[in-house]
């Protein structure tokens, strides 16, 4: 008789998809259970593992990269693999990892953005926040991109913290910047920029933002910077005014506007502008770019389940910009073979189990964690819980599930099948050596690190 899966003799095999903050989190899960015995492989699209962690979280935000400590350690582990440089549904089939491991974890995040569907919204000028961060960051698909920073007004729109980020970046002092990891190439287009104004355009009231307080308070500390608040923009309605008693950070946030609120002159060479209660109706545009954006006025009304929501007033005024960066929230994308949700862009999934849209009836074997299993919201910490949740089921599911075969057990199978396909696989001693070679170029800069941006160059680092 065959030994029982997820004994030491018979290890379960798991397949992690995406190596962001969710991802590690389900493995440390799984590491931890103490009746437990699993061989984790984490496939990775390009050779740098920890998802937004690096391409996302922003620069000047270097202690919340701190957290990449937690999942060196699981790299770490003999029982874990990183397969980077490995994508799903190109370079490995849905089916071809489904005979290779007995439980997959879908952590892929959420890998494009929302559009606002308005007219002109795809003139030069007019991008997603999430490229512009990506671009900064230093993520191999975001790097070649052109922000033109010659203009001197920027339109940001949304209040959430990409948002706040993105504006902050733009208003920042260069030389602080290159304190940090910031990409190069992202430097170098600062330093030249002839921004003055950012404008941060809410489209509901202030009491309605999503953006979390220190980070308001940080536009405040920057070096060479303003920041304008309209009074008129902080009167609330008496609902706005109601929820501030539950609402903790958005009652800080309030506080911490009306302070900005008492400036009534700008001097500093740059300006963050925060508006509330308006919406880019437009984008206008010449030649094929962007030259400014109509704006309209909002009022709040009750949004039927117990919110408020922002409805035009018809008031509109056109303001000249010329870039528009649209943070109105990530968007998942579907992957290969799995079963998606259109609705909410998230893998189909009850409580972390994949499964049938049609029939909700769990599909085998099949699990998902963080932003494609939830929507796009949430920091760093809340996938722990999240990914811990999705592990407990797959526990849970261990005694039902149908394993694979014995014969395709072996870990270096799947290794073999890759190579043979010519596929060059980053393993953790290869990104070990390519982080090493950044903190390196990092220190001679005094940086903490300096970023590679080019997947070749990336593999030439590691096979010098
Ligand atoms: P978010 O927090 O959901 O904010 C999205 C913003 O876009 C909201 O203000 C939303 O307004 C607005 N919006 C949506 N559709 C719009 C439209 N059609 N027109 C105008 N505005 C529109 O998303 P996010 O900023 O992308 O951040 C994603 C998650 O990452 C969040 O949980 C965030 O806290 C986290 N994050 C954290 C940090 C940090 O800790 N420093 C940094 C970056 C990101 P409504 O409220 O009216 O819908």
């Amino acid at each position: 008789m065959a030994a029982q899966l997820g004994s030491a003799e018979r290890p379960l095999r798991v397949a992690v998809i995406g190596s962001g903050p969710a991802g590690f989190y389900a493995a440390e899960s799984l590491l931890k259970r103490p009746n437990l015995t699993c061989s984790i492989d984490i496939f990775n699209r390009f050779p740098t593992p920890y998802g937004l962690v690096r391409d996302g979280v922003a620069p000047d935000h270097q202690s919340i990269k701190s957290v990449t400590r937690v999942f060196d350690k699981i790299l770490e582990n003999p029982q874990v693999r990183f397969f980077g440089n490995v994508t799903f549904g190109k370079d490995i089939s849905h089916d071809e990892i489904k005979r290779y491991y007995d439980q997959i974890i879908y952590a892929v995040g959420a890998q494009t953005d929302r559009r606002m569907g308005i007219p002109g919204e795809d003139f030069l000028g007019s991008f997603p926040a999430t490229a512009f961060v990506g671009w900064y960051n230093g993520h191999p698909d975001y790097r070649d991109l052109e922000f033109d920073l010659s203009c001197e007004r920027v339109v940001v729109v949304g209040n959430g913290n990409v948002a706040m980020d993105v504006t902050r970046i733009l208003a920042a002092d260069p030389d602080e910047l290159a304190k940090s990891d910031i990409a190069d190439h992202a430097l170098a287009a600062l330093r030249k920029s002839k921004i003055r104004e950012i404008m941060m355009l809410g489209r509901r009231g202030p009491a309605q933002s999503s953006f979390t307080n220190p980070e308001l308070k940080e536009f405040g500390e920057l070096a060479g910077v303003d920041v304008r608040v309209d009074p008129a923009d902080l009167a609330l309605d008496e609902l706005s005014e109601q929820s501030l008693a539950e609402n903790r950070v958005a009652a800080k946030n309030m506080e911490t506007l009306r302070e900005y609120a008492l400036k009534t002159t700008f001097p500093a060479p740059r300006r963050i502008y925060m508006r509330f209660l308006y919406s880019p109706v437009e984008i206008l545009g010449e030649d094929g770019k962007m030259t400014g954006v109509v704006i309209e006025r909002n009022q709040l009304v009750p949004d039927g389940k117990g919110g408020l929501k922002a409805i035009g007033n018809g008031v509109k005024d056109r303001i000249r910009a010329g870039m528009i960066l649209r943070s109105v929230g990530y968007k998942g994308q579907p992957l290969a073979d799995v079963p998606f949700n259109e609705a909410n862009a998230t893998i189909a999934n009850v409580a972390g189990r994949v499964v049938d849209p049609a029939t909700q009836e769990p599909v085998a074997g099949e699990y998902v964690v963080g932003w494609i299993k939830r929507g796009p919201s949430g920091l760093i910490g809340n996938n722990k819980p999240d990914s811990i949740a999705t592990a407990d089921a797959m526990v849970e599911d261990i005694s039902s599930v149908t394993p694979i075969d014995d014969e395709n057990r072996d870990p270096a199978k799947i290794s073999t099948l890759l190579a043979e396909r010519g596929v060059v696989i980053v393993n953790s001693n290869d990104w070990k050596k390519l982080n090493e070679y950044e903190l390196n170029m990092g220190k001679q800069q005094g940086r903490p690190r300096v970023k590679v941006t080019r997947v070749d160059e990336m593999l030439s680092i590691i096979n010098k």
